[in-house]
């Protein structure tokens, strides 16, 4: 029975801004952390990117938006998955934990931010001015390869659970839990599977409403658990030449293969630099060395397989 899903990718980027923070004025500021040396992608905006992608896959299941949820676990993928948080009294009560967290996506290694500066003309002369309008925006841009953690608490999905309150006088105390909805193992499933597709058709950051870019996953790896748990979260954690740490990625498989948990990867070459290095640990766990899309596919596989 698998209970949870880690996934865990690595996605080189091309120079652009995939999240930029407001900033002040006509700077388009990057996000940074690590003193201000590497960029970030926020995991809301990695969470809301998957979900437009499923979405738009799958229009006709999402019924609401995440602004005014209706609460219908059962049939409404937005609801389900994003969770909410209603003011209304809704079919699946007025609160869910979202069963899908992501962590941001962390650029691994130090590279210069270029500022770029753009110039918008336009045609239209302003009331007081003779000239032609042109204004200035500065937009900051950085190339990087990012990582990105995402866990789906399998269990959880399309399912909600909910304490049995007993009230005696003044009193209430929790006797117990009880399943108000299941939507069954075949359907959560189709949904899980959903959410397999939209890790690998990742699209939608903010910034690409005009420039291209992609946080997709090039190097994916993928742990299928029979405990929910969020381990192996630094498995592809790179050095600042991209290098993987073969010592830390061996005790992590060690401890997946201990656990029974099943494991696969997704590899593009170029990805990471210590390659020759990286390949024979993988192989030492039998681990599959898959393409990208192969791995999902896999997972998908194993998924529908062990439900029955
Ligand atoms: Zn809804």
């Amino acid at each position: 029975m698998i209970k949870s899903i880690l996934l865990s990718w690595l996605t080189r980027t091309d120079l652009g801004n995939l999240n930029a923070g407001e900033g002040a004025g006509n700077l388009s500021d990057l996000k940074l952390y690590d003193n201000g040396r590497k960029p970030y992608v926020s995991g809301q905006a990695v969470r809301r990117a998957l979900f437009d992608t499923i979405q738009r896959n799958y229009p006709e299941h999402f019924h609401c938006s995440p602004e005014t949820p209706c609460g219908d676990v059962e049939n409404c993928w937005s609801c389900d998955l994003r969770g909410f948080l209603a003011t209304e009294e809704g079919k699946g009560g007025t609160r869910r934990w979202s069963p899908v967290k992501s962590s941001p996506a962390l650029g691994q290694i130090q590279k210069d931010i270029i500022n770029d500066l753009l110039t918008r003309h336009s045609d239209i002369t302003k009331e007081n001015r003779e000239s032609k309008d042109m204004r200035l925006a500065y937009v900051q841009m950085v190339e990087n390869t990012y990582k990105v953690n995402l866990v789906i608490d399998v269990d959880n999905i399309g399912r909600v659970v909910e304490p049995v309150i007993e009230t005696k006088g003044k009193k209430q105390k929790v006797t117990g839990y009880q399943t108000t909805i299941d939507i069954g193992e075949q359907e959560r499933m189709i949904r899980v599977q959903a959410l397999l597709d939209g890790v690998y058709h990742l699209s939608g950051f903010a910034k690409q409403a005009r420039a291209l870019n992609s946080l997709a996953p090039e190097f994916l790896f993928i742990s299928l658990k029979n405990t929910y748990n969020q381990r192996g979260l630094n498995a592809l954690d790179l050095d600042h030449d991209c290098n993987m740490h073969p010592e830390r990625l061996s005790i992590i498989l060690k401890e997946h293969q201990m656990l029974g948990d099943q494991v696969c990867v997704g590899w593009t070459p170029g990805v990471i630099t210590n390659e020759s290095e990286i390949r024979p640990v993988f192989e030492q766990y039998h681990v599959p060395i898959l393409s990208v899309l192969e791995a999902i596919e896999w997972a998908k596989e194993q998924v529908g397989k062990k439900q029955g």
